[in-house]
């Protein structure tokens, strides 16, 4: 039987079954390779998680169905930012907040995004069966209010904006960002899964505006990623339209209560953060000492830098890396990032190990 030929042509655009693995699957494989080609974070103290994860688990009872809509989690969100419960939507990771905006606001029409950036806008509204439209930064990676406004069509549904960007590190001023939620007239989608390192958030102040929603994580500044959730903030309508096409159960019992416990622990999250950003100043400034490598400015947990002067590419530098046990992330294909990569924040001694790998991958044999 053909199979394939009974998917749906468009999410046959989208998707490919490939015969290899994947990066995620690699990786999620690999128990003895230095992870650091997904921006999870190691600076989190593995035995205050452990402890905080052994409460949340004595306070479940998972033989029954958790509070629907993440609703245990939404609930501590709105209180600790000061915003409504009606102006919160939990989601499985904000990659499942992700997919129901393609489903709800996207759905056959159009989206810009502004690129290069995380892949996974392009992915939902493909699926959706929408059209992703690229409005790329400029060279040195700011993001100009003036380009995507000007791209914006009757066909715009929605416009994603990732800042702190992923993967270039930087976060877009404030004032481009507030200038396309303003004078677009579209509905805007500020993904700040990385605000937590960097100077701004427009969490709070999102809720001002009618066409806003800033999309966080605990995946990043809270380490919680193996947990998977996330949410979003905004109008009110926004985020019922999404809640209310959610699938109830999704944000499990666990993660509910560990958003619980994380929000009111916060201060000592606050500490890992600060380690994250010395860790990020000190990888930087080794990073810049290797010679052949330009790295940029990161305002997130991961760094991005370009391999020049070399007759191998970032594809090569990565596959080195990862023969000497480190992952990385090679971004070399995406637009405006021709033999990049991207390489996580990690503890000293990964940063140290890292730095190391590098400089003989790049040093090495042609
Ligand atoms: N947005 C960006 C920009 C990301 O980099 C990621 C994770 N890599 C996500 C969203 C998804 O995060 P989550 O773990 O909350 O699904």
């Amino acid at each position: 039987m053909d199979i394939s030929g009974m998917v749906d042509e468009e999410v046959q655009k989208v998707v490919r079954v490939k015969k290899g693995k994947d990066f995620y699957e690699e990786m999620s494989e690999q128990g003895s390779i230095v992870r650091m080609g997904l921006n999870e974070n190691m600076l989190v103290d593995r035995g205050f998680a452990g402890t905080l994860l052994q409460e949340a688990a004595r306070r479940v009872d998972a033989r029954k169905y958790p509070v629907p809509k993440g609703g245990l989690a939404l609930k501590a969100i709105a209180e600790r930012l000061g915003v409504w419960e009606d102006q919160v939507v939990v989601g499985n990771g904000s990659d499942e907040i992700l997919d129901l905006i393609a489903k709800v606001f996207i759905g056959g029409g159009e989206a810009l995004i502004v690129e290069p950036t995380f892949e996974m806008y392009r992915f939902y509204v493909g699926l959706s069966r929408g059209k992703a439209k690229s409005v790329m930064m400029t060279e040195s990676f700011e993001m100009k209010a003036d380009d995507v406004i000007s791209s914006v069509t009757n066909e715009t549904r929605a416009i994603f904006i990732c800042s702190p960007n992923n993967p270039t590190g930087k976060q877009f001023s404030k004032d481009q960002v507030l200038r396309v939620v303003e004078e677009s007239g579209k509905l805007v989608i500020l993904d700040e899964a990385y605000a937590d390192f960097a100077p701004y958030s427009l969490v709070t102040e999102s809720t001002k505006y009618e066409n806003l929603l800033v999309l966080r994580t605990f995946s990043k500044a809270f380490g919680l990623a193996g947990l998977r959730i996330g949410f979003g903030v905004g109008n009110s309508e926004i985020a019922s339209w999404l809640r209310s096409a959610q699938s109830p159960f999704s944000v499990n019992i666990m993660a509910q209560e560990a958003t619980r416990l994380v929000l009111e622990n916060q201060r000592i999250y606050d500490t890992f953060v600060k380690q994250v950003i010395e860790e990020r100043k000190y990888l930087k400034a080794e990073l810049e000492m290797v010679n052949g490598v330009r790295a940029v400015d990161s305002d997130a947990n991961f760094i991005l830098f370009r391999v020049i002067g070399k007759d191998f590419t970032s594809v090569e530098v990565a596959k080195r890396l990862k023969e000497a046990g480190i992952e990385i992330r090679d971004r070399g294909t995406l637009p405006l990032l021709g033999n990049c990569l991207r390489v996580t924040v990690s503890t000293r001694e990964n940063n140290l190990k890292f730095v190391k790998e590098l400089k003989k991958a790049i040093g090495g044999p042609k």
